[in-house]
């Protein structure tokens, strides 16, 4: 048994935690494609911060997460980066469809992290929509959200497409993200996200981020999340 590093950022030492790469401080030392680490050097990034190096090593490993983290921790690359190589795995292609939904709170949140996906993804094939209120273009997006293979999105919007686009397909899910769920609790999503998640295939990999554990949270973790790997930083400053 490898023994405990002495600063293990992580909230909870399950038996399974332990991996070669719980150590890792950056993110060339992981396993990841070749894809994923030139996108990640070309948009600048070599060290991990505390969530990204307590979380990556479980979820590349196939786990959900639960992870809590201030804002501003890097949350973001925490989780694209698990969603790039889980489809990078599977070999996914165009014909694929949906493989990976990633939900966020409000419109501007869901186009930022859009853009870290577009950026370290860029080496990677996949394309991928974001798909948020406020645009009139709900009609035509309906006849590509099909094509996609990673959708961004606001609950409403992904839940209308549930519910209004002819034939929207996603039985093939890989890997659920649901970004800033303590926000997306806060402005009043719980039961938009909670038809969401019903409708999805149970079979596939979900990570849950957060900036604070609330109840409301850890009821939605616990709808979402199976066996999920606990990971809790707190940065000392
Ligand atoms: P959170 O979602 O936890 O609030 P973000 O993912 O938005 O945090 O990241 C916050 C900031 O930190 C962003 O500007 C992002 O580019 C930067 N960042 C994230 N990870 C790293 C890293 N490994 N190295 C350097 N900067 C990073
Ligand atoms: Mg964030």
């Amino acid at each position: 048994v490898p023994s405990l590093p002495t600063n293990a950022p992580i909230g909870r030492i399950g038996d399974n935690t332990f991996s070669q790469y719980a150590g890792c401080k950056r993110f060339n030392q992981l396993p990841l494609s070749q894809k994923t680490k030139d996108g990640l050097k070309d948009s600048k990034f070599s060290k991990m911060t505390e969530i990204q190096r307590a979380s990556l090593p479980h979820s590349l490993a196939g786990r959900d997460i639960l992870g809590a983290a201030k804002t501003g921790s890097g949350k973001t690359l925490a989780f694209i980066i698990p969603v790039l190589e889980k489809l990078f795995k599977q070999r996914w292609g165009p014909q694929d469809g949906v493989g990976s939904i990633i939900i966020s709170p409000t419109r501007e949140l869901a186009s930022q992290l859009f853009e870290v996906l577009k950026s370290v993804g860029k080496h990677h094939g996949f394309s991928a929509g974001l798909l948020i209120g406020g645009r009139k273009d709900v009609d035509m997006e309906k006849e590509h959200v099909n094509d996609l293979n990673i959708l961004v999105c606001t609950p409403g919007r992904l839940l209308q497409h549930m519910d209004e686009t002819p034939n929207f397909e996603c039985s093939q899910l890989q890997v659920l993200v649901l970004d800033e769920a303590d926000r997306i609790l806060d402005v009043g999503f719980k039961k938009v996200v909670n038809a969401i998640v019903s409708q999805l295939p149970k079979h596939r990999q979900t990570f849950l981020f957060s900036a604070t554990q609330t109840k409301s949270v850890q009821d939605l973790a616990r709808l979402s999340l199976k066996d999920p790997e606990y990971i809790s930083v707190h940065e000392e400053s």
